[in-house]
């Protein structure tokens, strides 16, 4: 675990690679929270106070929705099968089921039981049986949301997870806060969730580098972005090896195993983290072709891939500024 952790902080250092340089000067401090290695980045003097909201609002979104704390509302619910939650969580299910609809069903947050089978980066990662694989439900038509009293039901065998779009929705959260205390330039990173406010200086976007999948301690990309959130999802996050076979965590709910995506780093630039992270993962299980096309539907966000035999296509409304490095 620590040496995952110094392996996370190492990488994330990476993707501030180009943006630490130049006249503006931030001020990083940096918190383990939803799984992940999470690093604010605010203009060199912001008050402590600051930084401590942020990292508070993290913890808020943790005892929200967080799988490892028993009392949140995923929690519960995939214990009881039923919960009543806040309105915000409760949108997140409405959003999350109707993007599932959207992709074919390739983005499935009733993957939960599986998810948790494979364990991908925890401590009983492994291969499960077919038996158990089939056990789960995961048809989530059978989420039942009860607008009224903001309550959820799933069947028995289904749990939730919200692995793929809990950082967006923090890192949405820290934007707000951030902007409604008018700090107009920050970096936060949420364990490769980025999310950057305003530029580096007039008429200078922010530079962000993106990890190089291929090796995870070089960045393959920087891109000029200012004001968005930048949110990548690959198979070199998690994953084990067995008889040379390399098992990821981003699960092919056709399947019950790892995904077998043509793209190897699927990266979505736009205004809502919550959106690039969602549609990372999503646009990463459609595959290049599918996802291309899928795209379409979401003009205001951009996608950059880089694919298995480590070529680039971008979306078509792609424009924003990027340099490739050879590693
Ligand atoms: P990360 O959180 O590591 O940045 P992603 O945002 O791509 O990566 O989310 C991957 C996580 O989403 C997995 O660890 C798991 O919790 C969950 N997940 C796995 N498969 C699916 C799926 N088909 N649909 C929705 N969530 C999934
Ligand atoms: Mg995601």
């Amino acid at each position: 675990m620590f040496k995952k952790i110094i392996l996370l902080a190492l990488s994330l250092s990476l993707v501030f690679f180009s943006s630490c340089k130049g006249e503006i000067q931030l001020e990083a401090q940096t918190q383990i929270a939803l799984g992940t290695v999470c690093s604010i980045k605010l203009p060199k003097g912001t008050k402590n106070s600051v930084y401590e909201e942020c990292f508070k609002i993290l913890s808020n979104v943790e005892q929200e929705i967080s799988r490892t704390r028993e009392d949140s509302y995923i929690s519960v619910l995939n214990r009881d099968k039923k919960v009543q939650t806040n309105t915000e969580v409760f949108q997140l299910f409405e959003y999350a089921i109707d993007l599932a609809k959207e992709s074919e069903g390739k983005f499935n947050i009733a993957m939960g039981k599986v998810v948790s089978l494979w364990d991908i980066g925890g401590s009983n990662q492994r291969i499960p049986s077919s038996l158990e694989l089939n056990e789960a439900k995961i048809d989530y038509n059978e989420i039942i949301l009860d607008k009224a009293n903001l309550s959820i039901s799933i069947p028995s065998n289904m749990e939730i997870d919200f692995g793929a779009l809990g950082k967006g929705y923090a890192g949405d959260k820290l934007r707000d806060y951030l902007k409604s205390v008018e700090l107009d330039k920050a970096i936060v990173n949420l364990g490769g969730n980025v999310l950057v406010i305003g530029n580096k200086s007039e008429n200078q976007p922010w530079t962000i580098g993106l990890q190089d999948p291929n090796d995870i301690e070089k960045i393959f990309v920087a891109l000029k972005v200012e004001d968005l959130s930048i949110v990548t999802s690959g198979t070199y996050e998690r994953f084990f090896y067995q008889e040379g076979i390399k098992y990821h965590h981003i699960l092919d709910p056709n399947t019950l195993y790892p995904s077998e995506s043509d793209i190897l780093s699927s990266t979505i630039i736009g205004k809502d983290s919550l959106i690039c992270d969602s549609l990372s993962t999503t646009c990463f299980l459609l595959g290049r072709e599918k996802a291309l096309e899928f795209m379409k539907n979401y003009e205001d966000y951009s996608a950059f891939f880089l694919l298995s035999d480590n070529s680039i296509v971008t979306s078509d409304n792609f424009n924003y500024e990027y340099r490739v490095f050879e590693n």
